[in-house]
C-alpha cells in the first residue's frame, strides 16, 4: 500500500526538488515553458501551487488533455438533439452541463422532460437498455485513450447479449495525434507566442497506451517528454528530469510514473479497442479545429451499434459564445485570467464554456485555487 501523503507530498522531498529545479535551470532560457497535456495535471500543479513554487523558472502551458473540455460545439449539438428525439441519453457528469449552441445544456433538457441520465459506468447502460426494451438508449461516449476500452467491452457485451435498443456515439479521441498537432500547428509554432520546450506526458493514458508512442514527438521535434504521475513530488521529479534534458541538450522519453506505466502499456487493453474501433480520417477538437486521425469511430464489425449510423442528424452550424476564449485556453495561447467573463459571469455554478464545466478544465481549476480575479 502506497502512502501517497508521506511518499508524494513530503514537504522536504518538495522543498529539495524546487531547489535542485531551481540550481539546475541556471544557464538555460528561463523560463522554461512545459506543456502539461492532461487536465489532471493542470488541476495537482494549481492546486499544490507547483505554478508558484517555480514562478521564475516554469511556465506551465496548459494542453488539451481535458476529455470534456476538447467536445466541439457540434458534438454537444448531436448529444442535444439525439436527446430531443426521446432516446435516453446517457453520458457522464461533467458533460451533462456543457451548454450547446443554443446555451442549453444536456441539464437543462432533463429539466424540461428530455431523459437524460448520469452514469458513472459506460456498463450501467447495458442495465438501463435492458429495463427499457421498447426505448432506443445511447450512450455518449467521450474520453482519451483510458475510457476507451471500457466502451469497448460495453459494445461487445451489447452484441452479446443481443441488446438492439442500445447503440453508442464514440467521441474517443486519441492523444499522441493531438501532441502532434500542436508540435506541427504553426499558431503553436509561433514560438514567441506559445513556445513549448518540454511536455509532461499523461499518466492514466500511458497506462493504457505505454511510453513507446511519445518516443517520435521528442525525435522528430526534439523535445523532451516525461510521463508523469499526480502528486506534487511526480511533477516537480518530472520538471527536474526536463531540466536534466534541456541542459543536456536531450529530447527523449523518461518515465516518472514507473509505478503504473510501462513501454508497451495494457496489450489487453489496446487489443479490446482494436477490435471495436477503427481511426476516423479526421475530428474536429475544440480550440486545435480538424486533426488528422484523432479519434475513434466503431468499426464495420460492430456497426449495429453506432448510435451515427442509426440515427441521421443533420445539424445547423454550431455557434460558440462570442466572448468565451475556451480555444485558446486548450491550445496553450491563453490562459484562463485572459477571459473577460472568468469569474463574474462565468463560473462553475454557471459555466459558459466547457474549460469551466470538467472538473479536468483548465478555467474550473484557476476559478477552485486561484483567488485573486
Ligand atoms: Fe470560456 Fe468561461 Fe473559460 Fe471564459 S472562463 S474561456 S467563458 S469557460
Amino acid at each position: 500500500q502506497i502512502d501517497l501523503r508521506r511518499e508524494f507530498r513530503d514537504s522536504k522531498r518538495i522543498k529539495q526538488l524546487v531547489e535542485s529545479i531551481k540550481r539546475k535551470s541556471e544557464g538555460l532560457d528561463l523560463p522554461i515553458r512545459i506543456m502539461e497535456f492532461c487536465g489532471g495535471h493542470t488541476h495537482a500543479i494549481m492546486k499544490f501551487g507547483i505554478d508558484q513554487l517555480l514562478e521564475d523558472v516554469v511556465r506551465f502551458v496548459h494542453g488539451p488533455g481535458c476529455p470534456v473540455c476538447v467536445m466541439p460545439m457540434g458534438r454537444i449539438d448531436l448529444a442535444l438533439e439525439l436527446a430531443r428525439r426521446g432516446v435516453i441519453l446517457c453520458s457522464y457528469g461533467d458533460l451533462l452541463r456543457v451548454p450547446g449552441s443554443r446555451r442549453k445544456s444536456l441539464l437543462s433538457l432533463r429539466a424540461e422532460g428530455a431523459d437524460v441520465r448520469m452514469v458513472y459506468s459506460c456498463m450501467d447502460t447495458l442495465k438501463i437498455a435492458k429495463e427499457n426494451p421498447s426505448r432506443e438508449v445511447v450512450f455518449f461516449a467521450i474520453g482519451f485513450e483510458t475510457t476507451t476500452p471500457q466502451t469497448a467491452v460495453l459494445i461487445k457485451k451489447a452484441q452479446e447479449l443481443g441488446l438492439n435498443n442500445l447503440s453508442v456515439v464514440s467521441n474517443h479521441v486519441i492523444t499522441p495525434a493531438a501532441i502532434q498537432h500542436i508540435l506541427n500547428a504553426p499558431e503553436i509554432r509561433e514560438i514567441g507566442k506559445v513556445r513549448i520546450d518540454a511536455f509532461i506526458g499523461p499518466g492514466h493514458v500511458s497506462v493504457i497506451i505505454g511510453t513507446k508512442p511519445y518516443h517520435y514527438f521528442a525525435e522528430e521535434f526534439q523535445k523532451p517528454v516525461v510521463i508523469s504521475g499526480f502528486e506534487p513530488v511526480d511533477v516537480l521529479q518530472s520538471v527536474l528530469l526536463i531540466i536534466n534534458q534541456l541542459k543536456n541538450r536531450e529530447a527523449k522519453v523518461q518515465n516518472q510514473y514507473g509505478r503504473f506505466v510501462t513501454y508497451e502499456g495494457n496489450k489487453k487493453a489496446q487489443n479490446l479497442v482494436a477490435d471495436v474501433f477503427e481511426l476516423r480520417k479526421e475530428f474536429e477538437w475544440r480550440g486545435l479545429g480538424n486533426v488528422p486521425y484523432s479519434a475513434l469511430k466503431i468499426n464495420a464489425k460492430y456497426r449495429a451499434f453506432d448510435a451515427e449510423r442509426r440515427f441521421s442528424v443533420t445539424l445547423p452550424e454550431p455557434r460558440e459564445h462570442p466572448a468565451c476564449i475556451c480555444g485558446k485556453v486548450i491550445r496553450g495561447v491563453s490562459v484562463p485570467t485572459d477571459c473577460k467573463l472568468f469569474g463574474t459571469v462565468c463560473t462553475p455554478s454557471n459555466p459558459l464554456g466547457s474549460c469551466m464545466v470538467s472538473s479536468e478544465g483548465a478555467c474550473a481549476a484557476y476559478f477552485k485555487y486561484r483567488k485573486e480575479f
